[in-house]
């Protein structure tokens, strides 16, 4: 029982801390962005989600994000952020690092996130930096092609980090003291392609993987699962009392 042999690493291998991308979420109905049937499979990322593109044409990068905003607002926790939850609130699970801008963790009550690629719930102004509400932004753009900062005028910018961009240094700094500080970092939902993020699983003492299809680590992790994020993390959970 590969998710038995999972619960034993975690009880051994304390601390441990979790790293998630798109397939954690996938349950909840949003779409991952590299799988065949993925975002990325129906657009270009660089036209519609990186800094060149939005300071071309930041109405089509909003047009883009307005749906996906509308998506995520919709959406709910699924059995896999709900077990981490429960896996952090037990002591298990130390913190969760997350490559998702959908909040959908913190909204199944995880008290520890870190969103090393930003979050969609925010908007921010490349003017003053000045940081307001998804919603107010998409109020705005009811009214208008792109949403403007209240502040000073300009055009604000999707909270997420775009291609492009930088992450947020003290974010991405915390992430990797917290794979520094694991014995275990169990990555659920990434296929790890995506750098700097990609690189944490290597700065831990050792790493498994819960994630439907391969990943670019496969071969470096001490226990890989080829299965869903949430019937696995159940069993794990069930494992654990
Ligand atoms: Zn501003």
């Amino acid at each position: 029982m590969p998710a038995a042999a999972l619960a034993a690493l975690i009880r051994e291998r304390q601390p441990c801390v979790v790293l998630t991308g798109a397939g954690v979420s996938t349950e909840s109905g949003i779409p991952d962005f590299r799988s065949p049937d993925g975002i990325w499979a129906e657009v270009d990322p660089f036209e519609v989600a990186s800094i060149q593109a939005f300071r071309r044409d930041p109405v089509r990068v909003w047009g883009f994000y307005r749906k996906r905003i509308h998506v995520v607002r919709d959406a709910e926790p699924n059995a896999a952020h709900r077990a981490l939850a429960e896996l952090e609130a037990r002591g298990f699970v130390d913190a969760i690092v997350t490559q998702n801008v959908d909040a959908l963790h913190s909204r199944a009550g995880s008290p520890d996130v870190v969103e090393v690629h930003g979050s969609i719930r925010s908007a921010q102004c490349l003017g003053c930096l000045w940081s307001q509400s998804a919603e107010s932004a998409l109020a705005q753009l009811d009214l208008d092609d792109v949403p403007s900062c209240r502040r000073c005028g300009e055009v604000l910018k999707p909270g997420v980090v775009l291609f492009g961009e930088m992450l947020p240094a003290a974010q991405m700094e915390r992430a990797t003291q917290l794979a520094r500080s694991a014995r275990l970092l169990l990555v659920v939902g990434s296929s790890l392609e995506v750098w700097p993020a990609a690189g944490l699983p290597l700065e831990a003492q050792s790493f498994a993987i819960v994630n439907r299809g391969p990943t670019a680590l496969d071969d470096k992790a001490v226990l890989k699962i080829d299965a869903g994020a949430g019937e696995t993390l159940s069993a794990v959970l069930a494992g654990l009392t």
